[in-house]
């Protein structure tokens, strides 16, 4: 017998919902989903009126149902947001080049202005590049690192306000995991807050309107909205431990739903003892952007790729660093170090 809508109980439920196990016809799940993301913004304060947004757009289903959500919202509710996409360009071939595609498509669909910043133009190296010389092993270092500041410098060029990220629930939860297991505290401190201010020169504040959306639900209601998303890997994924977070937590999900919500919010609540000692930050005395080191590690990574030495900005910040920033020459074995293992 079809299964009717708890919410409206008039028309067949299509979808269990994963995140409350109710039982929902499209409409009522498409409202509850949007609704939701509303409460989130609404009870983060996430936006000012008048403000200028910019979405980070990959193309992918996260920044997609992002992108929809907001337009629709904004209208919605009246946010009196000037909203825009911002993509960054890494220089994958046959990833990349074909997700931006569908950003193009999504700028038409969304009517949205699009603003696209590339490794190549910022810094010189395309990820493709980066990975002939690095191999696949610490390639989402770089990647991760260099796409942080982009998306800075993108939004610094259109003049945002703010810069709202496709972070789901998932991946917050993910992110706790790994910084629980690499014993990072200040990222754990940092990485469950729904908005961030400027933490300095160059860095605009952000936010993550769907914190608390679950992944599956994302896919849901990108399905059923038919919407225009590139659902492909990246060709030099998998980020390993990332890789690992994501598994454990998926099998921890299929026997108790709300583990994604319970690792949340066991990071929102953790607090840290005063004694622990916290990076302070300054900034980068190459570029300007905000860093607890001599040199940012954007400009750190990009030092190693320009000298063949990439391991240089990998880790912890090396006791080499200040030998080679006061361009003291190396010794063999130095740099021997540095260079790439064969691969
Ligand atoms: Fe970059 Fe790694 Fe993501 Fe590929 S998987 S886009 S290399 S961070
Ligand atoms: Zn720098």
């Amino acid at each position: 017998m079809p299964v009717q809508c708890s919410s409206c109980t008039e028309k067949r439920a299509v979808l269990k919902r994963p995140k409350t196990g109710h039982s929902l016809c499209k409409e009522c799940f498409f409202w509850a989903f949007e609704e939701e993301v509303h409460r989130t913004i609404m009870a983060g304060e996430l936006f000012k009126p008048g403000e200028i947004v910019a979405i980070a757009a990959s193309g992918g289903k996260d920044s997609t149902v992002l992108a929809h959500v907001m337009k629709l919202l904004n209208q919605r509710h009246n946010y009196g947001l000037e909203l825009m996409l911002l993509s960054v360009d890494e220089g994958i071939t046959g990833y990349r080049d074909d997700s931006l595609e569908t950003v193009q498509r999504n700028q038409q669909q969304y009517e949205l202005p699009l603003k696209i910043v590339s490794y190549k133009e910022l810094y010189g190296w395309t990820m493709d590049a980066i990975v002939k010389q690095i191999g696949l092993k610490n390639n989402c270092t770089f990647c991760g690192v260099f796409r942080r500041q982009a998306l800075d410098r993108g939004a610094m060029l259109l003049k945002v306000n703010r810069i709202c990220t496709g972070h789901n629930a998932d991946d917050i939860a993910e992110t706790v995991l790994m910084n629980v297991l690499r014993g990072d505290i200040a990222r754990l401190c940092r990485c469950t807050a729904i908005s961030t201010a400027s933490e300095g020169e160059g860095v605009v504040p952000r936010c993550k309107p769907l914190k608390y959306a679950y992944e599956k639900e994302i896919v849901l209601y990108a399905y059923f909205k038919k919407l225009d998303y590139f659902s492909t890997e990246c060709i030099y994924s998998p980020n390993a431990y990332r890789g690992h977070a994501r598994t454990f937590l998926k099998d921890l999900e299929s026997i108790r739903p709300s583990a994604i919500i319970d690792v949340i919010h066991s990071g929102e609540n953790l607090s840290v003892r005063d004694s622990v000692k916290m990076p302070v930050q300054g900034s980068c005395s190459r570029c300007g952007y905000i860093s607890s080191q001599m040199l940012c590690k954007a400009c750190m990574l990009l030092e190693g790729l320009n000298r063949g030495l990439p391991k240089l900005g990998i880790g912890k910040p090396h006791r080499l660093h200040e030998k080679i920033l006061s361009k003291q020459p190396l010794t063999e074995e130095e740099e021997r170090k540095l260079k790439p293992a064969v691969f």
